[in-house]
């Protein structure tokens, strides 16, 4: 169990998880949203158990991340760019390694 400490989440967490963000990952551009314009399907989250959690949403033909944050009772969302669902899981994928962010 040494060296999970660092990992400062709850006990009786499933979700996933996003690795600490690498010094030179690759930036994300982040467009701030309305969360009630649009409902999209979430079709992969992470844990909501941080102040900031992502979700891979799926409108149309077209998939984007949305990173949601928490702050003294503020909640800001913002999206990534829309794009094709083959981009968008890799940018997912690299966010999860903390190699994108
Ligand atoms: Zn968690």
């Amino acid at each position: 169990m040494a060296g999970s400490k660092r990992r400062p989440y709850a006990d009786d967490c499933i979700g996933l998880h996003v690795e600490a963000a690498h010094r030179d990952c690759a930036r994300i551009d982040w467009n701030l949203v309305r969360p009630d314009v649009e409902r999209m399907r979430v079709r992969d989250h992470t844990c909501d158990c941080q102040p900031v959690f992502y979700e891979l949403c799926q409108a149309g033909g077209q998939r984007c991340i949305r990173r949601t944050t928490r702050k003294g009772g503020r909640v800001v969302v913002e999206e990534s760019v829309r794009t094709a669902a083959s981009r968008t899981d890799i940018l997912w994928s690299l966010l999860l390694r903390g190699d994108a962010r």
